[in-house]
């Protein structure tokens, strides 16, 4: 057996040089190596084309950020220059970073589908933006520009999702957004295979494929198998359903309905994005919901529990959203002895700890929780290696590039690329801002450009840093301790005793008289003010009183000195 050393394309790369005329340049600014922030920019002939512009939930070590961006920086200068944002599928993940990127050139065209663009276009007017959008459907081939694009359905955990193929002087590029091939999905809508072949037989040239479920054998369950585990319960609950769901699984949020119908339960929409999402859905005809079925919350708390159906969004276990708050007996709903719990969704890694605190809430408070590790509530939205195989054997690329997932995702993908015959050198593992150029039909890395975090906190985009973060994080550890120090203008001498304010920091009685000995010996040396500054004292106390904590605590706040001159 021979061992192949894996080519570090990620490290040390310099700038990509000027594009070469006619090429086609392909830079992922966001999902690769990571689940989320979804975003490749394609440039050929002067112009940019990207598909999908999404956003990146944060974890538990991100505090206070609310969501996280692609970068922008990459493409500022030439906001121009875009011919068109190509939406694969409603996901926030593929859509979130829309109203952000239109802040900057409202006028880019935005293409999708149908429900696509009713998702994305009720997002951006959360935002007071009005879109100037292109809607496509399967089969459609629309030119923007120098890029001649065709559209291909695919089957996902929401409906009304594309593939697009990008047909350009360089070669073609097929990008298949998320997907998996349910063979048995409720809107009888399935992946498009006869389409990628038919694609093939052109060429194709360059093949971005979903990698999030790459390192799963075999084939992803189809969503009709669900259905008898959820008419389970519904069969079984003597009081009141609770359903939490991704406010866009129209698909999973159907297969409730259906149940809640069989089995005589009125439903009720909980959360905006629940409420907005699933009337988008229902008004163009992606849910049906049975006529006189759907009350509002007001009638719900009328009707005896055994007839009612909540439907909620918090299914990852977001504080503010209505599950967690309901399982923190915050919200109006009052959940109790004999009530169930449904959580038909999947754990996003990262998310665990809040999930199990709220399923644990819930027991305590006497309910049912039923969830994907009890019962099978719950199949992914994408394909898994089975699936990606055929994808390839079908398709049959010249060169890949698989994208959406983690390393992990990436790598098992590129594996399964390999063993159906692409070539090694033409299969690119690569990081977000790495940019790969398609030449004459072949493909090779050109260069890097940085692709870090964009975090949106509150109003403000781009201002919390990483050092904020870091900030955030020691505060949250570690607490902070405020100086308050009256000095003398001139001498720089105390005049009263350091007054000493901590929040978060724990020490054992006493550590403020050590401390102030160890500020006042320091300042006794500064000298007097025509030596030391008043901001060269605060700089001084701030820095002994850290090293001080440190080497005698192993205490490590944050630490602010003021220096009041009297
Ligand atoms: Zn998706």
């Amino acid at each position: 057996m021979t061992l192949k050393k894996t080519p570090r394309h990620e490290l040390d790369l310099p700038t990509p040089r000027r594009l070469v005329d006619g090429g086609l340049r392909v830079t992922p600014l966001g999902g690769v190596g990571e689940v989320g922030r979804n975003m490749t920019v394609f440039e050929h002939k002067g112009k940019l084309l990207i598909v999908d512009c999404g956003v990146l939930f944060p974890e538990e070590n991100q505090p206070g950020i609310d969501v996280i961006l692609p970068d922008f920086a990459a493409i500022r200068s030439r906001l121009k220059d875009v011919v068109a944002v190509v939406l694969t599928h409603g996901h926030e993940d593929h859509i979130g970073g829309v109203p952000y990127l239109l802040k900057e050139r409202p006028t880019i065209p935005i293409v999708g589908s149908r429900l696509t663009l009713a998702l994305v276009t009720a997002k951006l007017e959360e935002h007071k933006i009005t879109p100037k959008t292109v809607q496509v459907k399967e089969g459609d081939e629309v030119q923007f520009g120098p890029f001649g694009t065709e559209y291909f359905a695919v089957n996902h955990s929401i409906p009304d999702g594309l593939a697009v193929a990008l047909r350009t002087s360089a070669g073609t590029v097929l990008c298949t957004g998320d997907f998996k091939m349910d063979q048995f999905p409720l809107d009888r809508r399935i992946t498009d295979l006869g389409g990628f072949a038919r694609l093939a037989d052109e060429g194709v040239d360059l093949f971005l494929t979903d990698s999030t479920n790459a390192d799963v054998p075999g084939f992803t369950t189809s969503e009709e198998d669900l259905a008898p585990a959820i008419d389970q319960v519904f069969r079984t609950a003597p009081r009141r359903i609770v359903v939490s769901s991704f406010a866009s699984h129209v698909h999973r949020i159907q297969q409730v309905i259906d149940a809640a119908e069989r089995h005589g339960r009125k439903i009720a929409f909980v959360g905006r994005s629940m409420v907005r999402n699933m009337g988008i859905a229902a008004e163009l005809g992606f849910l049906r919901i049975p006529k006189g079925m759907l009350v509002d919350m007001k009638a719900i708390e009328k009707m005896p529990d055994e007839n009612t159906v909540l439907i909620c969004t918090g299914s990852q276990g977001e504080p503010m959203a209505a599950l967690s708050r309901m399982a923190n007996r915050e919200h109006i709903i009052e959940i109790g002895e004999g009530d169930t719990i449904l959580l038909a969704s999947s754990l996003i890694p990262g998310n665990e700890n809040a999930i199990y605190r709220i399923i644990n809430a819930f027991t305590r408070w006497g309910a049912q929780v039923v969830h994907k590790g009890n019962a099978k509530v719950h199949v992914s939205g994408h394909a898994s290696a089975g699936e990606l195989t055929y994808c390839y054997n079908i398709v049959k690329p010249s060169a890949v590039l698989p994208y959406h997932g983690e390393w992990r995702h990436l790598t098992a993908n590129a594996a399964l690329a390999r063993k159906t015959g692409v070539a090694d050198d033409q299969v690119f593992v690569i990081e977000n801002g790495v940019s790969v150029d398609l030449v004459d039909g072949r493909s090779s890395i050109s260069g890097r450009i940085p692709a870090p975090y964009v975090f949106v906190d509150g109003q403000t985009m781009g201002l919390a840093t990483e050092t904020a973060m870091n900030d955030r994080r020691v505060l949250a550890e570690e607490g902070t301790i405020t100086i308050l120090a009256i000095v003398d203008s001139t001498t720089n001498a105390l005049l009263e005793p350091l007054e000493f304010f901590a929040r978060g920091f724990v020490e054992e009685e006493g550590w403020e008289e050590n401390a102030n000995k160890a500020i006042t010996e320091a300042l006794a040396g500064a000298g007097p003010r025509s030596k030391t500054s008043a901001d060269e004292l605060e700089a001084l106390m701030t820095r002994t009183i850290g090293r001080w904590l440190s080497r005698r605590h192993r205490r490590n706040p944050v630490v602010t000195t003021i220096v009041v001159d009297e």
